[in-house]
């Protein structure tokens, strides 16, 4: 049983985690997604300028950053990635939070699933057959295959990478010559693996397996098959609005309803982050990241009513 489930690895879940390992609770974080980071994992490349401590920082490099921080903490309060929260048995000291990946037993719950979802964009067609993956969760899938990577972002850049040495050939297409991934990133790829650009998808072959991907240059319409055993689609995320029902707590314009200490209205279950609304609320990072604190300092109070000092140092 664990003494909380943050649901959520956005900014104000990544620094709950941070707090609740300082604080020595026994605690993990849900994420329905493959990466943490938010809402901020749509701009990355683009600059945040009201973050304390920073004049101008790219969003892609504040959640490094924040990331940086956590790492030295993960072992305490590990972050599960691709577990997405479902629904939530109330019993009457403890919560059974169902996730598609089983359940979870825990005596608190802080809630930090802000706008909502991101689903990966999928394809739009052949998306049925085996061996089209939009989530990585085991390398072992690919070794000795060859692997074709779609996109030009740094998930498809930097996923492809990772397959060296595993993948029997990495190919990685892309509908534009330029990237929005690191460049040095890019030029690695380009020196040692193949790179077509400006290509689409135009046609996913096989019966039940991929077996051949056709592509098309966006200029020439030039038609190129290509084999492969497995696809990899990088198109960037979908939001997805959250259901605020599950949780069984009072709500407001969609909105979860929070106290000074961030408690709802249900006890043992915090909220903090863009899913909540109070008087003056503002959707912001900087706040999420005071709420995260301010809820933790809560949650450590309420398991620990006899402590006296918050944080260790
Ligand atoms: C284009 C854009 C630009 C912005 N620019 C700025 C800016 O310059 N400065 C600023 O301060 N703010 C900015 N914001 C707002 C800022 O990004 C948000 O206020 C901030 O991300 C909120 O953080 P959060 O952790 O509460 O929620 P989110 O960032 O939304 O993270 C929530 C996380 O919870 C996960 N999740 C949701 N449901 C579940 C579930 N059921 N189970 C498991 N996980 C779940 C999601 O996948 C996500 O990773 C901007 C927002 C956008 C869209």
């Amino acid at each position: 049983m664990y003494e909380l489930v943050i649901v959520g690895a956005g900014p104000a879940g990544l620094y709950a985690a941070t707090c609740a390992a300082m604080n020595e609770l026994n605690a993990v974080v849900i994420e329905s997604s493959s990466e943490f980071g938010g809402q901020l994992t749509l701009y990355k490349d683009k600059a945040v300028y009201d973050m304390p401590g920073f004049s101008k920082i790219n969003a892609g490099d504040l959640v490094k950053s924040f990331y940086e921080q956590y790492k030295n903490y993960e072992k305490e309060v590990p972050i599960l990635l691709n577990t997405q929260a479902i629904d939530v048995i109330h019993y009457d000291d403890f919560f059974e939070i169902k996730t598609n990946q089983g359940m979870l037993q825990t005596r608190t719950i802080l809630l930090a699933n802000g706008g909502g979802m991101f689903q990966p964009k999928r394809l739009e067609q052949g998306d049925d057959l085996e061996g089209i993956y939009y989530v990585i969760d085991n390398l072992k899938a690919f070794e000795n295959k060859d692997v074709v990577v779609l996109g030009g972002g740094d998930s498809a850049v930097d996923w492809a990478l990772t397959l060296e040495g595993i993948a029997k050939s990495i190919t990685l297409i892309h509908r534009r010559d330029e990237f929005r991934a690191h460049q040095r990133n890019v030029d690695l790829l380009k020196q040692k693996h193949q790179v077509l650009t400006p290509y689409v998808v135009n046609e996913v072959k096989g019966e039940k397996k991929i077996e051949a991907l056709v592509i098309e240059h966006t200029v020439t319409k030039e038609l190129v098959e290509i084999k492969t055993d497995a696809l990899l689609v990088f198109y960037g995320v979908n939001p997805v609005k959250n259901r605020v029902d599950v949780w069984n707590v009072r709500v407001k314009d969609n909105s979860i309803v929070v106290a000074q200490n961030m408690v709802t209205s249900r006890e043992g279950i915090y909220a903090v982050g863009n899913s909540i609304t109070y008087e003056g609320k503002l959707k912001m990072i900087v706040t999420a990241l005071g709420e995260a604190a301010t809820a933790i300092g809560a949650i450590t109070k309420f398991l620990y009513p006899e402590r006296t000092k918050a944080y260790k140092h």
